[in-house]
Order: C-alpha cells, then structure tokens, then sequence
C-alpha cells in the first residue's frame, strides 16, 4: 500500500505540473482526492493492515492528502494568475489611437442666446434671471395691465391657480428688479416663456424670451433707438438699417416695434419680408410712469426704457430657418449645421 500512495503521490505532482487549464484542474483533483477518487479506493485496502500498520499508512494518507491538497491550490493560483493576465492583455486599449468621436454642438438658440447676452454685457448691462412659475401680479399688474385690461388675453396664458400662472414673458423680471435694485440700472433677463398656442411653423408653446431695461436719470427715446440699433448692427451686421414704428404695450409709454432691413434681400422686397423690405423683430418703449411708481420709483425722478425680443425669431432670421419647430425636435442632422 505505501508504494501505492508513493505512485499515487508522484503521478498526481507530474499531473499537476503538466495541466494548463483550470478545469482540467478541477476534475483532476476530484479524480485523485474526491470522495470517490483514487486516494480513497487505495484507502479502502486499509482493512486488511494490521494493527501496528494502520496508524502509519493512515498518516502518511494525510500527509500525501495535505501535500497534494497544498500543490492542487498553488497551482490554481498560478493559472488563475495567467488567466487574468490573458484577459488584460486581450482587453488592452491603447487610449493614444487616434478615434473619431463627433463633438456635439452648442443648439441655435443657445448660440443666439449668448451672442445676445454677450453684445448687451458689452453695453454694460447685467444678466439677472426670473421664475418661470410666476404671480399674476409680476407677469402682469404690476406691468400696468390691470384684471380687465384688453392687453391681458387670458385665452393665451397658463394658470396654475388664479393668481399663479407660467409667465407669457420675460418682463416681470423687470418689476423683480427694479424691487431689489435702486436706480442707475441696466439689465437683460433671458429666458423661457409660456402661451397657450398649438405648435405650427411660427408658434410653439413654450419659447424663448429676452428683456431688456434701463433706467436712470434723463433717459431719451434717443437712448433707447441708439441701444438698439447698436444691437441689431452687431448681431446682423453693419450696414443693417433700422426703423421705429409706432406701437402699443401696456408697460411703455411711448412704445415702438423695430424693424430691420431683409436680410434676405437688403430692403428690395422679397417672400421673406412680406415685399416690405423689413423684418419685425422687437418691441420696446420708455418704461410707463404706472410700472416705476409700482415699484416705488418717481417717475418725475427717475425713467428708463425696456425691450423685449423674441430669441426663436432672432435666430430664424439670423440663420435663415423657416420653421420654429426644428428648434425643439432636436433632429442631429438639423443641429449639426450650427
Ligand atoms: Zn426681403
């Protein structure tokens, strides 16, 4: 029997030795040391030993069990070890190979959105922003545009509540200021607005607005159509001409829409500007005395004019996009051209 533990012992270590795969290990040392395995059957043999050579084969059957036992799990170490290393190697990635990866874009309307902060920043105006969840109060009476008011048309607005709707525009940030901030000021609020209107190639529910105030001491109608003008040169170039035309809003007092020359066709006339020649694209005013003494201010003191565009319109002009929807829909291939 001892000879047949030794041979058992020394096959089993030239076994080990030769195998290179995990679970080849595995069924070998079931084959030698499971409970059906060759260390077993030999064992079975033990019976017919004497007294006097049991204790020492049972022994040495332990020793050979703990010798191959020890021998089994370092070599499950070592292939472990090569297997790990295998997978590093075939899940290497060289991070210096060049890839093309597209670079996403800044959408339009944001691009717009800071070429018009930035032109206005440049004019020594404050970017200041306002709830788009906003009290009828700031959205509209306190903006001179009392409950029965015809400028008020309920029809177009989101209410939440009676007195808490989403704001139809961007002017309320105006009276938020104004309440916080004593004059000399000069601002622009950006940002989202909201009116009831069904989506189509010139509405959309929710867009995009930019206000604009100023007021001091001794402010013209000549301040206001220099700012703008300024405004409109950088945005669409130099040799765009402007023109005020008489209009009506219930927070200016005067108030004006501006208009620039087509860009399409330089002021000829064209499908673009209607055969006018020009192209709406502000509303504006000096600020209405009713809006400064709301605040506090005295107007006899103190006045100041505001604007308001529309960012969707300025950069449909600006890039020549005919529908208000490809804004929204955030179709790759649209986006990508800007
Ligand atoms: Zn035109």
């Amino acid at each position: 029997m001892k000879e047949d533990l030794m041979r058992l012992k020394e096959e089993a270590i030239q076994a080990i030795d030769n195998l290179q795969n995990i679970d080849e290990l595995n069924s070998l040392r079931v084959k030698i040391l499971g409970k059906k395995g060759e260390l077993t059957q030999i064992l079975r043999g033990m019976a017919s030993l004497s007294q006097e050579e049991r204790p020492v084969i049972g022994k040495m059957a332990n020793e050979i069990k703990d010798d191959l036992e020890s021998k089994f799990s370092e070599k499950m170490q070592i292939l472990k070890k090569a297997l790990k290393e295998q997978k590093m190697q075939q899940e290497f990635v060289d991070v210096t190979i060049p890839t093309k990866i597209s670079i996403g874009s800044k959408h339009p309307l944001t691009l717009v959105m800071d070429e018009i902060r930035d032109i206005f920043i440049g004019l020594g105006y404050e970017v200041v922003e306002g709830p788009e969840i906003e009290l009828d109060y700031y959205n509209f009476e306190a903006l001179n545009t009392p409950p029965d008011h015809p400028a008020r048309d309920v029809q177009d607005t989101f209410y939440i509540t009676e007195n808490i709707l989403l704001r139809t525009q961007t002017s309320p940030v105006q009276v938020r200021t104004m309440e916080k901030q004593k004059p000399p000021l000069k601002i622009i609020a950006p940002g989202r607005v909201y009116r009831s209107d069904a989506v189509d190639a010139t509405h959309s529910p929710m867009f995009h607005q930019v206000e604009g105030l100023a007021v001091g001491e001794g402010f013209t109608m000549g301040d206001l159509k220099g700012t703008l003008v300024k405004f409109v040169q950088e945005m669409f170039g130099h040799d765009r001409k402007a023109r005020f035309r008489p209009h009506f809003f219930p927070f200016t007092e005067p108030s004006a829409e501006m208009d620039i020359s087509c860009i399409a066709c330089a002021g000829k006339g064209c499908r673009i500007c209607g055969y006018t020649g020009w192209l709406e694209i502000l509303g504006c005013g000096m600020v209405h005395p009713n809006v400064l003494r709301n605040v506090g201010f005295d107007p006899e003191k103190v006045n100041g004019f505001a604007f308001g565009m529309g960012v969707e319109r300025i950069a449909m002009l600006k890039y020549g996009i005919n529908d208000l929807r490809l804004f929204f829909e955030n179709d790759v291939r649209f986006l990508k051209q800007f």
